[in-house]
């Protein structure tokens, strides 16, 4: 798969590019809780900005559902940007996204200035992969950059219409760093992963990545499963779960998962121990058990030593790794040594490794281990849709053709 890329733009000095961004960000009190989007974007509007384009930044945040929510304004956001850029970043409080104002604003920048328009998620045009909207964005720029990664797997306007729209008119719609690195690392799991490819999942609901299960199936080499998404592949196949985590209307996906498995010849690894308790708190005692055996009244809240173990093995012998999914409740240190376990494991070996997920990130931010993968991806939904080998909507677009 090759992208258009920056590279493709030429000479961008004194042209407006729309660069459309992912800073769906946490935000606690009006500001910014955490700014890790903002600065993934960074390599690519400094980049621009030495070249003497100007910028339409655009985002989303939350889910506003095509309405003006107060909280969901993106002016927190505009000011962080303009710290971390060292720049007035322009914004304006409209009550939708594009009007004259806004207009005005954009036919105004000077080479090396940056507006940011509002919530993307405010018009109701943008979900809707609106024709019109997209047609309303274009008009405030020359040329179209995709860094939003994490949004490229929804069909919507400024991710799918828009680009569409620019290339129609046989203006340049072209990926910048942060999605081209993305879908860089990302591929490598696809086609011919140097084998043998393991993939680490876990996390809260198995139905969350049920998709993502079947599609590995068909791809890697062994599936270990950790998490309390475990719990229901245990409780299928018969196994006593006490009341950990459990999503019975999913036994016949997951044993529709493991025959395929068994099938191909791929091993799904479950627990052999899990580390249980009474209750989610710091202060429950907890003890370790057998995985298919925990007591009525406790619920498996980490996977415990023996299986850290086996799964220490399994990662030291693969040469392609996919960890999405913390272990346990990581949150809680008694039920932590188990993410601690595996992330450690996958940052020691010299496979090629990838880490998606949210909470995967959090947790090994936390172990300070960020720099000991291959690829941590910044893209949640989008990652695992991209790893499933599933067309999103907002690469496609921005495919060199042939
Ligand atoms: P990611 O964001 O990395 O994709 P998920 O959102 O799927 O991960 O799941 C993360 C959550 O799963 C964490 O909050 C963690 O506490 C919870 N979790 C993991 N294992 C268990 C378990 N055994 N019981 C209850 N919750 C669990
Ligand atoms: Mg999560």
């Amino acid at each position: 798969m090759k992208l258009r890329t920056l590279e493709d733009l030429g000479d961008v000095s004194g042209t407006r590019l729309f660069v459309r961004v992912d800073y769906n960000v946490p935000l606690e009190a009006g500001a910014v809780a955490d700014d890790a989007r903002i600065r993934a974007s960074l390599p690519t509007l400094r980049g621009l900005l030495e070249a003497s384009a100007s910028l339409v930044v655009a985002s989303h945040l939350g889910r506003p559902k095509g309405q003006v929510k107060e909280e969901a304004r993106l002016a927190p956001v505009a000011e962080r940007l303009g710290d971390l850029l060292e720049m007035k970043v322009g914004y304006e409080r409209t009550d939708g996204v594009v009007d004259d104002r806004v207009r005005d604003r954009c036919a105004g920048l000077a080479p090396g200035q940056v507006f940011l328009l509002e919530n993307l998620r405010f018009d109701p045009g943008e979900e809707a992969n609106d024709r019109a909207f997209a047609q309303q964005l274009a008009s405030l720029a020359d040329a179209y950059v995709d860094d939003a990664f994490g949004a490229v797997h929804r069909a919507h306007a400024s991710v799918a219409a828009l680009p569409a729209l620019f290339l129609e008119r046989g203006r340049p719609a072209v990926a910048g760093r942060l999605l081209e690195k993305e879908v860089g690392a990302l591929s490598k799991l696809l086609g011919e992963p140097e084998r043998p490819y393991l993939a680490v999942l876990g996390g809260a609901k198995v139905s969350d990545k049920l998709s993502t299960i079947g599609a590995l199936v068909e791809r890697v080499d062994a599936l270990l499963v950790g998490g309390a998404m475990a719990f229901t592949f245990i409780a299928a196949e018969g196994g006593e779960i006490g009341k950990s985590l459990v999503e019975p209307e999913r036994f016949d996906d997951v044993l529709a998962a493991k025959r395929r498995a068994d099938e191909r010849g791929v091993l799904i690894q479950l627990p052999e121990d899990v580390v249980a308790a009474p209750e989610i708190s710091l202060d429950a005692k907890s003890q370790t058990v057998p995985a298919a055996q925990v007591p009525r009244g406790q619920m498996g809240l980490d996977i415990g030593p023996r299986t850290v173990e086996e799964f220490a093995r399994a990662i030291a012998e693969a040469r392609t790794i996919l960890w999405n999914g913390p272990m346990g409740v990581f949150e809680l240190e008694p039920f932590s040594a188990g993410t601690r376990g595996v992330a450690t494991a996958i940052a020691g070996s010299s496979a090629y490794s990838v880490v998606g997920g949210g909470d995967s990130l959090l947790a090994i931010k936390r172990l300070g281990l960020e720099d000991a993968f291959d690829h941590v991806s910044t893209g949640g939904g989008a990652s695992l849709e991209f790893i499933e080998g599933r067309e999103l909507p907002g690469v496609k677009v921005l495919e060199v053709e042939g």
